[in-house]
């Protein structure tokens, strides 16, 4: 069942979203050679708390940490370990979300390490150039293919593949909404977007194949051909006035 939000709702989706996009910020800053993803997870956590927020994904079905941090081929749901130390070169994924006097907030990017490859720097520009292709698209009247289509065809323009077996969500009350939006589609099919509604848009896209593998941890999700992957993710409003990033600081 899909929640729509009134106008109240979303202004507290805001503070939620600021607060997810500011402990990410920091946890960005955070990210240079030597440094741990423990530390960074910390950073993340001490900063939501002190907001008089919770991390949402700290003992979400489990998970440990409040931050997923995933590096290089690490897709999504990397935990974060005193004994990880990021490197030169690296490339790492970084999802917070921040729940909020009953609402949450979801947002990810993914930071270069120091100096990285032009391949690799060319795989986080389009993919955050795939996300907001598809945040154009989130407006009433649209559908959620409209939505995928965007991402994917941004994607695989650049020869990259988008991730099929995870995909972005509704959010809200829960960390996790319908409807599912994945970030592959037809245009003009699936569901139909209406004001109200709040989704998490996230592509998640490899610079080889699409297809992913789960470690023994039962969490982190690795490209199977071990390439590179980048994942950006904000949550939007669907408004009259078309999407509206709840997940910004302005
Ligand atoms: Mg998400």
């Amino acid at each position: 069942m899909i929640v729509l939000k009134t106008s109240r709702e979303l202004s507290i989706m805001r503070k939620a979203g600021k607060i997810s996009q500011t402990a990410l910020r920091l946890a960005g800053e955070a990210v240079e050679p030597g440094v741990s993803t423990w530390e960074i997870d910390k950073i993340v956590h001490d900063y939501i708390i002190k907001m008089g927020a919770t991390p949402s994904f700290l003992h979400y079905n489990g998970f440990p940490a409040s931050a997923c941090i995933s590096v290089n081929d690490v897709v999504i749901h990397g935990i974060p370990h005193k004994r990880q130390l990021l490197r030169q070169g690296d490339i790492v994924s970084i999802d917070v979300g921040a729940c909020y006097e009953g609402f949450h907030g979801d947002n990810a990017w993914t930071f270069p390490c120091g100096q990285i490859d032009p391949e690799a720097r060319a795989l986080l520009d389009a993919t955050e150039q795939a996300l907001y292709r598809g945040i154009e698209q989130a407006r009433p009247g649209n559908r959620l293919g409209d939505i995928g289509h965007a991402v994917q065809a941004y994607a695989e323009a650049r020869k990259y593949s988008v991730v099929r077996d995870f995909v972005g969500h509704g959010v809200g009350a829960k960390l996790h909404e319908d409807p599912s939006v994945p970030n592959y589609g037809t245009p003009g099919r699936g569901v139909r977007l209406q004001a109200g509604m709040t989704i998490a848009i996230e592509p998640m896209v490899n610079q080889g194949r699409h297809e992913i593998e789960v470690l023994k941890d039962g969490w982190t999700i690795m490209t199977k051909d071990h390439s590179l992957a980048a994942h950006f993710e904000h949550t939007v409003a669907i408004t009259p006035d078309g999407p509206v990033v709840l997940t910004r600081l302005d």
